[in-house]
């Protein structure tokens, strides 16, 4: 949770020619504070602890108007609704179909992958939107495995 944070957000919708509203603002804030992997509702939800007269429709906008501004961004951990993310803390995620446990693994991960497939086919993989789905260490000890 970091003032700074929000305040680039802020500054990064100003720079795009959009503007900055007390409720966008507020979706930034709640994006910040409520931490990583909310959906949208819970987005809502924080919103609303500040600002309980924001309506659902116009938090969905605000998160979509950040996609596009590259400020945040969603992913798909397993076949829940989709998470939110502030953009300026890139990393993948690998979600445990045993025990739904969610372990977050740093970009350059997928560096050697990133190159193989550029170099093969042409494809520049954007593996943030979708998570990784398997069985964490945990789960494949207890299944002895
Ligand atoms: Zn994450
Ligand atoms: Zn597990
Ligand atoms: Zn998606």
């Amino acid at each position: 949770m970091s003032a700074q944070r929000v305040e680039e957000a802020i500054e990064a919708i100003r720079a795009s020619g959009s503007r900055v509203t007390v409720d966008r603002r507020a979706v930034v804030e709640a994006l910040d504070r409520s931490g990583d992997h909310q959906t949208a509702e819970q987005v809502a939800e924080a919103v609303w602890v500040h600002h309980p007269d924001v309506n659902l429709a116009t938090v969905y906008r605000t998160l979509e108007l950040l996609e596009k501004l590259e400020i945040a961004f969603h992913v798909h951990l397993g076949h829940g609704p989709s998470r939110w993310h502030l953009a300026d803390d890139v990393h993948h995620h690998l979600v445990c179909e045993g025990c739904g446990r969610v372990i977050e693994i740093p970009d350059s991960t997928f560096d050697p992958l990133r190159k193989r497939l550029l170099d093969d086919t042409g494809f520049v993989i954007d593996p943030h939107h979708f998570s990784l789905s398997g069985v964490c260490g945990r789960c494949a000890a207890k299944a002895g495995r």
